[in-house]
């Protein structure tokens, strides 16, 4: 092991990997690392968290399933088991994630939050910082995802208001706000779903809806919506698609702009091509919204010691607030000396081109197309960068002595070879 002074004078650990650097161990890093390790490529994983997978082990409710079919959910090399429901709980999505790291022998280093990387143009690596360690590569692969960090909304009175406020990510389950009146600020697929598990568990709760919503039934005559629609896009042009799909919506759901959902005048499909915003797919809270257990709220205006003011005027008090207002990337805080991604977090290149970026640079998982858009960067990365890893004869396994192991704890030589 070498020791190193970093310009803070505190001691950190310097370690040259083998292969690419993953910085995150959710589906898409995990993926990544199942196709480099067909390939007998070795990787090193860098997370933040105690484990695999923590936004679905650590931040999301009880009772979440899938949203779409498993098929458009699996991972490449090793699908769902045979007795799985067509949408698995986020439990047993967890336990096939177990299993997929433990078939590939993905082992990550844990509690390893990257901090910085940057490439380094005079000796042709990548350096990532976690808190105690540097790490030196050839490539580095992004997999922190898009959902790296909540959403809070900037509606003033937080602070002075006496319940509870919490983000979606923190909401476990409706048990906890039980004969309460909840406030629940946004209508997306967790709003949807957090209002109908409030219901579920006797809570009241008030859903604002802020902006226009495409609201699709999750199944329409016995099939997935999802499925229909990517079906249909293999034949039709997207507009005509998205007319089938609002014409098949409005029989089987009714008009939704009548419960104060309303939809946006560019169809769903076009809608998330172009701004990436997924339509919500209704697991039952349209029913609740129709028989009044669940209110529709318009947008809020400021938060008060007891409630919340509405922008009509009116002025009502709540028990707890439910922040559903998303996530965001946080690539932007971490990745220095790169204009591969958005301020916001994305590849500035859209899909299906934004998996390769320069000097050894990949992301994998910010297609805005779910775990169906991982699977499809994880393939491309790994194949490129085992074509790279074959004709490349000048890379840090010169620095191994012969060494198997993808992680090597760099001696004086190498350091100075790579002026740590
Ligand atoms: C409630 C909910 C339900 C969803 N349901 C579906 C669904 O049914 N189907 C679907 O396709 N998609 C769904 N999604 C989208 C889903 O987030 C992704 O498909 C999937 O989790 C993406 O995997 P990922 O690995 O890209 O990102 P993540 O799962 O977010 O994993 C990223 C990992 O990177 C780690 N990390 C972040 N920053 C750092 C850092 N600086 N250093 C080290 N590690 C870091 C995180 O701790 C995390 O473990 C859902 C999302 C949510 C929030």
């Amino acid at each position: 092991m070498v020791s190193c002074k970093n310009q803070e004078e505190k001691r950190i650990e310097c370690v040259s990997v083998q292969g690419p650097i993953i910085v995150g161990a959710g589906p898409s890093g995990l993926a990544v690392s199942a196709c480099l390790s067909k390939n007998d490529i070795p990787f090193l994983v860098l997370e933040r968290s105690d484990c695999i997978a923590s936004l679905w082990q650590h931040r999301t409710y009880d009772r979440l399933k899938l949203h779409l079919p498993k098929q458009f959910c699996e991972l490449p090399h090793l699908g769902f088991p045979d007795n799985f429901p067509k949408y698995p709980t986020k439990h047993q999505f967890i336990s096939y994630m177990e299993e997929y790291a433990s078939h590939f022998s993905i082992k990550p280093r844990f509690k390893q939050a990257v901090k910085s990387a940057e490439y380094d143009n005079v000796d042709g690596f990548w350096r990532v910082h976690t808190q105690d360690t540097q790490y030196i590569s050839k490539w580095l692969i992004v997999a922190t995802g898009e959902n790296a960090e909540p959403l809070i909304p900037e509606i003033g009175g937080f602070d002075m208001f006496h319940g509870r406020v919490v983000h979606a990510s923190k909401y476990k389950s409706g048990s906890e706000f039980k004969n309460q009146q909840v406030l629940v600020v946004g209508c997306g697929n967790s709003g949807m779903e957090v209002s109908l598990d409030l219901c579920r568990h006797n809570a009241t709760s008030h859903m604002v809806v802020r902006n226009t919503v495409h609201v699709l039934p999750r199944e329409m005559f016995g099939f997935s919506t999802f499925g229909i629609a990517m079906a249909l896009l293999k034949w039709f042009p997207l507009k005509l698609v998205d007319k089938i799909l609002l014409l098949a919506a409005n029989i089987t759901i009714g008009n939704t702009d009548r419960l104060g959902l309303r939809r946006p005048k560019t169809g769903p499909m076009e809608l998330k091509s172009v701004t990436g915003k997924t339509p919500v797919l209704d697991v039952g809270t349209l029913s609740q919204i129709k028989c009044g257990k669940i209110k529709v709220t318009e947008g809020v205006k400021e938060i008060t010691r007891s409630g919340a003011k509405f922008i009509d005027g009116q002025e009502k008090e709540f028990d707890s607030i439910i922040l559903a207002t998303g996530y965001k990337s946080n690539v932007p805080s971490w990745l220095k000396g790169c204009n591969f991604f958005t301020k916001d977090g994305m590849p500035t290149t859209p899909f299906p081109n934004g998996w390769k970026g320069d000097d050894g640079l990949y992301t994998v998982g910010f297609t805005g197309r779910g775990l169906l858009g991982t699977a499809s960067d994880a393939v491309k990365i790994a194949q490129d960068i085992t074509n790279r890893w074959k004709n490349c004869p000048n890379t840090i396994k010169d620095c191994n002595n012969g060494c198997t192991s993808h992680v090597i704890l760099l001696n004086k030589s190498c350091l100075g070879h790579f002026r740590g």
